[in-house]
This record gives C-alpha cells, sequence and structure tokens, in this order.
C-alpha cells in the first residue's frame, strides 16, 4: 500500500437538501482509495479523480481535524449547521479501512462530533468500528449514533471474490449484533446486489433474514451500477474470471447508459423481489421514523417522509407525486407550519398530500407511511 498524506481545504460536503436515504445533509472523505477492494465499487470511477490504483494507493488528509473543528465551530459560520445525522464516510473509501487503524481520523472525528453534540450516522463494511464503542456509546446517549453496515450477499464465499479484503459478511452480522446488544439502532444497506449471483429471491432473502436475525431495523436496498472506464473493466475481469458464463448476461442489462445504469426491466425485477421478501420480514425499506423526527426540523422531516413514501410507492411500480411536492417544500423559505393553511397554493400539492403534511407536523410521523414502510 502506497500512502499519501494531503492537506485537504474542506471536509464537510454538504448536500443540496437533506438525503432521505442517509438522514443527513453532510458527510466527508477522510480517505480516498480503499485497500477492501470492493470489485463494484463505484469510488473506482474516473469521475471521482481518485489517483493511482483505488485499493493500493491511499490518500489521507492530514490537517482533517483541524479544518473539521473550524467547520463545526458556530463563530467560524457564515451559516449554521442544519441539524441532522453526520457522516464521517463518503463514496471513495470505507471510514474504518485498514488505514484507520493508524491515522485514527474516523476516531477523532467522532471526538468532534460528540464535542458539537450532532448525531452520527456509520455506513462501514469493517469491523473495526467496535473499537470505538466507548465514544460511539457516549454519542448515542447525548444525540443518537446509527450503525449501519454494507453488504452485497452474507454470503462469505461469494464475498471472499467481490469483496476480498473486506471481513467477511458473517464478521459484519456479528457486529450488528454486538452494537445491538449495547443499545444502537443499526441497519444494512443492501446495496449493491450483485447481477444473477447475489439478487435472487433465496440469495435475498438469506440475507434479509439473517440480518433481522442479528438485530438489523431497517434494510435500503439497490442495484448495482456499472460506469464505463475503470469500475466496469475491473469488475467484468473479476467476473470473467469467476463466472464467465454470465458475460453475455450482463452485456444485455448494461447497456451505454450514462450513469452506469443496468436497463429498467432489471431494475424492476429485483426491486420486485426485494419488496416482496422485505414484507416476508416486515423489516422497514427506509430508516424508520422513531430514528430521526427528534433530530430533524420539520421542514427536513416532511421532505423525508414525503420522500420515502415516493420511494415506496415506486418500488410497487406505482405514480407518484410525493417526491416533486419534497422537491417543492425543499425549496420554500419558510416553516411548513407557517403555511398550513396554504399547502395547496404549492404545485404538486393536492389534497391527499396536504393531509399527510399536517399529519406529520402534528405527530412526527405518518400511519400511511409507517404501513408502506413494512407492507
Ligand atoms: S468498502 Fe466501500 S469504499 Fe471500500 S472498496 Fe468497498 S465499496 Fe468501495
Amino acid at each position: 500500500m502506497i500512502i499519501q498524506e494531503t492537506e485537504a481545504k474542506s471536509i464537510l460536503r454538504k448536500k443540496k437538501k437533506i438525503d432521505s436515504w442517509f438522514i443527513s445533509h453532510y458527510s466527508m472523505n477522510l480517505y480516498r482509495g480503499c485497500s477492501f477492494n470492493c470489485t463494484y465499487c463505484d469510488g473506482r470511477n474516473e469521475k471521482y479523480f481518485v489517483q493511482g490504483e483505488f485499493d493500493k494507493n491511499i490518500i489521507v488528509k492530514k490537517n482533517a481535524i483541524d479544518i473539521l473543528r473550524k467547520e463545526l465551530t458556530p463563530s467560524k459560520r457564515k451559516y449554521p449547521l442544519k441539524r441532522s445525522y453526520i457522516m464521517p464516510c463518503g463514496g471513495v473509501g470505507d471510514s474504518y479501512e485498514p488505514i484507520e487503524k493508524k491515522y485514527q481520523l474516523t476516531r477523532k472525528t467522532l471526538e468532534l462530533l460528540y464535542e458539537f453534540n450532532f448525531p452520527v450516522h456509520i455506513l462501514t463494511k469493517s469491523v473495526l468500528v467496535k473499537r470505538d464503542v466507548d465514544i460511539l456509546q457516549k454519542i448515542n446517549r447525548q444525540s443518537r449514533a446509527i450503525i449501519s453496515f454494507s453488504f452485497s450477499t452474507v454470503d462469505d464465499n461469494i464475498s471472499k471474490i467481490f469483496e476480498p479484503n473486506a471481513p467477511l459478511p458473517s464478521e459484519r452480522l456479528e457486529t450488528i449484533s454486538f452494537f445491538k446488544e449495547r443499545g444502537f439502532s443499526c441497519g444494512i444497506f443492501l446495496m449493491p446486489v450483485i447481477p444473477f449471483i447475489t439478487d435472487t429471491p433465496q440469495m435475498m432473502d438469506e440475507t434479509i433474514s439473517k440480518a433481522k436475525e442479528a438485530g438489523a431495523e431497517f434494510v435500503i436496498f439497490g442495484g448495482m451500477t456499472l460506469k464505463e472506464g475503470r469500475q466496469k473493466e475491473h469488475f467484468l475481469n473479476v467476473l470473467e474470471k469467476k463466472f464467465p458464463h454470465l458475460m453475455l448476461e450482463y452485456e444485455n442489462i448494461y447497456k451505454d447508459d450514462n450513469w452506469g445504469n443496468a436497463t429498467k426491466e432489471y431494475y424492476n425485477t429485483i426491486n420486485f423481489t426485494f419488496d416482496l421478501v422485505a414484507k416476508k420480514y416486515k423489516i422497514p425499506k427506509r430508516i424508520p421514523p422513531y430514528l430521526y423526527n427528534t433530530v430533524l426540523n420539520e421542514n427536513d422531516l416532511v421532505i423525508v417522509i414525503l420522500e420515502h413514501i415516493d420511494y415506496l410507492l415506486k418500488l410497487k411500480n406505482y405514480k407518484s407525486n410525493f417526491g416533486y411536492a419534497a422537491y417543492k417544500i425543499s425549496q420554500l423559505n419558510t416553516s411548513v407550519s407557517a403555511i398550513r393553511t396554504e399547502l395547496k397554493r404549492i404545485n404538486g400539492i393536492g389534497e391527499t398530500i396536504k393531509k399527510i403534511i399536517l399529519e406529520i407536523i402534528d405527530t412526527g410521523t405518518s400511519k400511511y407511511y409507517e404501513k408502506l414502510l413494512i407492507g
């Protein structure tokens, strides 16, 4: 492994609006490049400008903690930070990849987030997160911490092929139980399922049942993208060696999409399977409201729930205006309560959505939404 230390100019990455997948406005990449070397990793794509070999050249933002302290200090900010979970991770590395043992940037970040009283959402594949259980417990007691793990399968043998240097899924499941026993909320990101290998009904059933057994309180699902360039080439090389009979199947579903998406028909099929399996185990398909409705401000709460409803309806192949309504709320510069009698003047908000918004304002959730989450 070649380590390169750099000086970063900024650390917190702010999203344009709250990200309803993670319940977060802010994420960060403390490292760039990842020695876990997942075959499908999107971070390998050229658009993220990670130089060198993705799994061997690891960039460390050595001054990250000094910069982050400034970014978190209210008196040094032009605008206050928005209240939501902060994710000490991003898309081009794992916050608990092996280099963290030496530099401890994630641990120091958690200490800062505790000092500034922010809730934390961790997403990792690494069991090294156990090392930080002490500081995470303090955060969880003070403002809440969610510990999520990503999986493409719970099959250790398949993982050894596609996630060659990451801790085994069985170890990740054991780590979920470890955190659950200590009072944390945990979930899994079943992302990405690997086409024709880990996306079958049997595989998804096994993954979701084991995750639930270990204590996961939600499963967030997603299919695989393969962007042209380094990511696709690397993945297909491995596929050709291990599953040569699937090369043609991949050609059929990954066809010249700028974002590396597979065909709509393929995604519809796996979404249908996921929906059925999640329903069987009555496990929420989005982070459930009890984990965020006391954390977010009112507008963000409404946006997240409307976006979740939009996703849940589309998962069932229904049409939905909820996403558009969420977008319109995100453009407001007043609180939703202040205009509760005029909500229908907003484009995209009809009688049904208005009623749901008012219910969210008054109760922090929506009965319709909660039914969809596990239904
Ligand atoms: S752990 Fe995450 S960042 Fe690291 S290689 Fe795997 S998918 Fe990429």
